[in-house]
């Protein structure tokens, strides 16, 4: 049994996102979507919500189940044996910084990083972007699923 974590903000779910657990749900027998919790940083939706968002989005995938952190990734894995860490990687840039991640929560514990390329159609997808254009009005509609899109439409309203 190969079980491992997709950690991120989630700060709204984007199609991104999912495309990257949807195929970790096909590499892998178990998969835990972690929301970090940054004290420093509130965000938009709230981790309960960020969560809620993403049981919804993730229901149809019964090997996909999802919690919250916070401190560092690498003792949620100790604590809830997670084999590996997968990382969504859109440019070169995210390499940078994830490689360096990878490194340091690799010389912390035994835990290994597995990166998946993102899938071009997705490759200028963050929430933070999604968040922006929502904000301005903008049409985000086919960038994340539809009841986020309601539940941004509602926040920026
Ligand atoms: P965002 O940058 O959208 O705020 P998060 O911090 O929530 O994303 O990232 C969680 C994980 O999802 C990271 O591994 C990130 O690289 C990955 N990810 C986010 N958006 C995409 C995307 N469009 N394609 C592939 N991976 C993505």
């Amino acid at each position: 049994m190969t079980k491992v974590v997709c950690p991120g903000s989630f700060d709204p779910v984007t199609n991104g996102h999912l495309d990257i657990i949807e195929r970790s749900a096909r590499l892998f027998d178990e998969v835990v979507v972690a929301v970090l919790v940054n004290q420093n940083k509130q965000g938009l939706f709230t981790i309960p919500e960020r969560l809620d968002l993403l049981d919804r989005a993730t229901a149809h995938l019964p090997n996909v189940t999802t919690d919250s952190f916070t401190g560092l990734l690498v003792d949620f894995c100790t604590t809830h044996e997670v084999d590996a860490i997968v990382k969504g990687l859109r440019a070169v840039t995210d390499f940078d910084y994830e490689l360096q991640m990878a490194q340091m929560n690799g010389s912390l514990t035994e835990v290994d990083t597995v990166f998946i390329p993102t899938s071009p159609e997705y490759s200028f997808l963050a929430s933070s972007l999604v968040k922006e254009v929502a904000k301005h009005g903008g049409d985000v509609s086919a960038l994340i699923p539809g009841f986020v899109n309601d539940e941004l439409t509602r926040k920026y309203a």
